[in-house]
């Protein structure tokens, strides 16, 4: 019984780890009760989620929505959390610069001419 409640307790510095890096409190401290060896050394050594996501969006490849807030594929037309459709603005982003600015010439001189 005692052994549990180390276990259990140890448990909580993974946990404690891996949820100031983004994940899930409850589902680490699980990991870091029944494997405690393995779990302390992949919380140290992984990823922290919040950091990779503020690469993604400045790297243009996703975008926060504005209604949750959570980071969506920066080509989505619709939120994947709270299925808000986004605006033609917020999509522009997302087109290459040719679609937006092309303007066909033939069109162009049709309005000025005589
Ligand atoms: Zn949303």
């Amino acid at each position: 019984m005692e052994l549990l409640i180390v276990c259990a307790l140890i448990g909580l510095i993974p946990a404690a780890i891996a949820y100031k890096k983004g994940r899930s409190f409850f589902g680490w401290w699980l990991y870091g009760t029944l494997l405690f060896v393995v779990a302390i050394v992949h919380s140290l050594v992984m990823a922290d989620v919040k950091a990779l996501q503020g690469i993604q969006v400045q790297e243009g490849a996703r975008k926060k929505c504005p209604e949750c807030a959570e980071l969506v594929q920066a080509d989505a037309k619709m939120c994947r959390y709270c299925n808000v459709r986004f605006e033609k603005d917020q999509d522009r982003k997302a087109k290459s610069p040719i679609t937006e600015h092309y303007v066909n010439p033939r069109f162009q001189s049709n309005n000025n001419a005589p």
